[in-house]
């Protein structure tokens, strides 16, 4: 075939694809434009997962009768002048391609009229033309309505999913903008029955209940914090919510990180969200959180994509430990101790409940200086021994209550963390016999890299022989218990997949098998000590696995269960 210069139509088409994957993204940019447009209440209407139609309706400005038709046009846009504008862009949209990109794959009309002007305008675009456009009445607002979409695309129809998916998709998206502009009323309806709504009280976690359920809401902490990062008057806020570490999912599908509530995806922020929850969770465990980080509009690129859910940040490295470091603390200073549940309590008095994520005094609170990692906690009461239970469980009373303490799993954060902290204060035990461990192939290679190391974490092996080691000292707390264990589980873990961070997993390891065992008598002795042992460690409530360490019957629930209120 000849060169030649594509029909503007067959561009257009490729370039709607850049913007309009699926449904979903239909419903995003056009709700984008109804919050730039300063709408407070976005009603979403879709039907036949959203191909048979698409309904977005707002009170914003609305467009003056004028301008309607350039609003389709390419790259028409009210929201930047100049390229330079780029750099402060504070509108979803400023890219002007969202309109005439749907246009491209589907048939839109929209009725809007703007402050002041009576009656409003319709314009209906066919294949990218204008094909009606007359006077409506309509109140200020706009209502957009996209009917077949990708009917003209059966290349685009193939790769869509069903109907019930693609609704999936879209319910994700309205949710997120609900989570991010808790001010603003969204309903969603899906065939005609209601998918979500909010009622725009200003405070996310109203938002919170409408999007997940008043069960996780009562779990969530929240998240205040604000750092100098680019001087006095300019810095990283990090404002929202985000879960204890008693509840948690196995996909990352429900956080939800905005830059100045502009909802993003983030392999970097999800990096920090992992790392502030480190060692609290189980591996392979996601948290829920709702996340908005708010910094200067220049030091971020939101034109990264057409559909601008990619950014880019000048200083990451600083937005990473901003985020990390404020969902750590909100993990440290308010994760409570689980309680035996009071399943029909409030979940009001439980979290605390910011007001609109910017309001002043969150910025107030957000401007104290953060506290560092790894601040360790007054979080625990003091408690009393009671008693063992099944030789599993210390029975302990504290100020508000019942604890029950598992011996096991509290013993395994007392030595993590010294393990972990305090490598150089490990007690060495020589052994009587010097033993030999016989490794794999893979296993030996591990294991020469890590002799140095090792002999840090108190073990003392050389070679003999050709895949047989010799063990002349390990850990004394490991003496009489299976240390060969701990060996073989840093050798498998440090040569599979995953590799990850060696000392930690060793510690884990070695934490595990040295803490006494569930099943083993101890004296009241023995338990009190425990007991203050576990007082000065840092995340006292999570045993190294992330599974709680205590569980609590508060006085109250006490009382109400014996009908004493
Ligand atoms: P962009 O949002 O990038 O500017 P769009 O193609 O999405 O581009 O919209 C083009 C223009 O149409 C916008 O800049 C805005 O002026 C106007 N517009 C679109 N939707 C609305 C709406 N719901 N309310 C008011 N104005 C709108
Ligand atoms: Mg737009």
């Amino acid at each position: 075939m000849p060169i030649r210069v594509l029909d503007p139509e067959v561009v257009s088409r490729i370039a709607a694809g850049e913007v309009v994957e699926r449904p979903a993204s239909v419903v995003k940019e056009l709700v984008e434009n109804s919050l730039d447009a300063a709408a407070t209440q976005i009603s979403v209407e879709v039907r036949g997962g959203g191909l048979s139609q698409i309904r977005v309706i707002d009170d914003g400005v609305g467009i003056p009768a004028g301008e309607v038709e350039l609003a389709f046009s390419r790259h028409a846009t009210s929201k930047i002048n100049a390229f330079e504008d780029l750099s402060t862009v504070a509108s979803l949209g400023f890219r002007g391609e969202a309109l005439p990109s749907i246009t491209a794959v589907a048939q839109v009309d929209m009725v809007t009229a703007a402050a002041g002007e009576a009656p409003g305008s319709f314009i209906s675009v066919r294949d990218g033309t204008v094909v009606k456009q007359e006077s409506q009445g309509r109140s200020q607002g706009t209502t957009v309505t996209v009917r077949n979409l990708f009917r003209q695309v059966p290349a685009r129809l193939k790769f869509l999913k069903s109907a019930a998916t693609e609704n999936g998709h879209i319910a994700s998206v309205l949710s997120q903008y609900a989570l991010a502009f808790p001010e603003i009323r969204f309903s969603l309806s899906i065939d005609g029955r209601v998918a979500l709504r909010t009622a725009g009280t200003c405070r996310l976690i109203d938002s919170i209940i409408s999007v997940y359920s008043a069960e996780v809401a009562r779990q969530m902490l929240e998240v205040v914090s604000g750092e100098g990062g680019w001087g006095d008057d300019h810095q990283i806020q990090v404002l929202g919510m985000t879960s204890t570490p008693s509840v948690s999912r196995s996909s990352r599908g429900y956080l939800s990180f905005f830059v100045n509530r502009r909802w993003i995806n983030s392999c970097l922020l999800n990096r920090a969200l992992e790392e502030a929850y480190h060692g609290l969770l189980m591996v392979g465990r996601h948290p829920i959180a709702v996340i908005n980080i708010a910094l200067p509009p220049e030091e971020l690129d939101v034109n990264v994509h057409p559909t601008k859910t990619a950014v880019k940040f000048t200083k990451g490295d600083l937005v990473f430990s901003a985020v990390q470091r404020a969902v750590r603390r909100a993990l440290i200073e308010q994760a409570p101790v689980p309680r035996m549940e009071e399943k029909a309590a409030g979940y009001g008095a439980a979290v605390a409940e910011p007001e609109l994520w910017a309001t002043a005094e969150i910025r107030d609170r957000a401007a104290a200086p953060a506290a560092g990692d790894y601040t360790p906690t007054a979080a625990l009461p003091v408690l009393r021994v009671l008693g063992q239970l099944f030789n599993s469980y210390i029975i302990a009373e504290g100020p508000d209550g019942l604890y029950l303490i598992d011996q096991h799993a509290a013993h395994e954060r007392i030595l993590f963390e010294r393990i972990k902290y305090q490598p150089s204060q490990i007690e060495v035990q020589g052994l009587l016999e010097p033993a030999t461990i016989e490794v794999s192939p893979g296993q030996n290679e591990v294991l020469k890299s890590h002799y140095a190391g090792l002999k840090e974490f108190g073990f003392t092996i050389e070679p003999f022989g050709k895949r047989t080691f010799l063990v002349r000292a390990v850990p004394a707390l490991l003496n009489d218990k299976d240390w060969s264990a701990v060996l073989r589980e840093l050798m498998d873990s440090l040569g599979g997949e995953g590799r990850g961070d060696w000392q930690e997993i060793l510690a884990i390891s070695m934490a595990c098998h040295g803490a006494v065992r569930a099943g083993q008598t101890l004296t009241d002795d023995e338990m009190r000590e425990l007991l203050r042992q576990l007082e000065q460690v840092t995340s006292p409530r999570t045993c190294p696995h992330g599974r709680p360490t205590m569980i609590q019957l508060s006085s109250d629930q006490l009382k109400r269960e014996f009908g004493r209120t």
